[in-house]
Order: structure tokens, then sequence, then C-alpha cells
């Protein structure tokens, strides 16, 4: 995950932790004040989550479904696209 407009690196982890506490992500380098662009990964990561959470309902062990959505994050968290507001 960069920064679009100083390209500094952002780790995925920001995303996860920050967005619930604040709207946005603020760069570390230069400040700039960032949000997720919504795209056609973001909703197939979704789906995937929720396709985890009705194996879920349907006899799937809570651990691997655990494991199934920390892959789901980890993966949308490294190739999700960032915007500036
Ligand atoms: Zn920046």
């Amino acid at each position: 995950m960069k920064c679009p407009k100083c390209s500094n690196s952002i780790s995925p982890l920001r995303l996860w932790i920050k967005v619930r506490a604040y709207p946005f992500i603020k760069c570390s380098k230069c400040g700039a004040r960032l949000v997720r662009k919504w795209d056609l990964k973001l909703l197939i990561s979704i789906a995937l989550a929720a396709g985890v959470l009705v194996l879920l309902s349907k006899g799937l062990s809570p651990f691997l479904a655990f494991v199934l959505i920390a892959v789901i994050m980890i993966i949308d968290g490294f190739s999700c696209k960032l915007k500036e507001v």
C-alpha cells in the first residue's frame, strides 16, 4: 500500500486499525489524508468474507473461518489502493 502523493509505503495494518477510529488515514511522511478506494477487489473481499460466514453457519469450524477471514483481510490490505481526500 502506497501513498498516492509521495509513494511512502503505509502498513496494511494501519488501514484496518485506523479506518475504524478515523474516516481517513494520515500519511506519516507528507501528511496527506487518505481514504481507501472502493473498487472491485474490495467488493470481492467482502463477498469472500460473507461466503466464509455462510460456511460458518453451515458447520465450518470457527477456527478455520477466522483463519480464512484473516487471510482475506491481509491480502486486501496489501492490494487495496488509496486516494487523497
Ligand atoms: Zn504521503
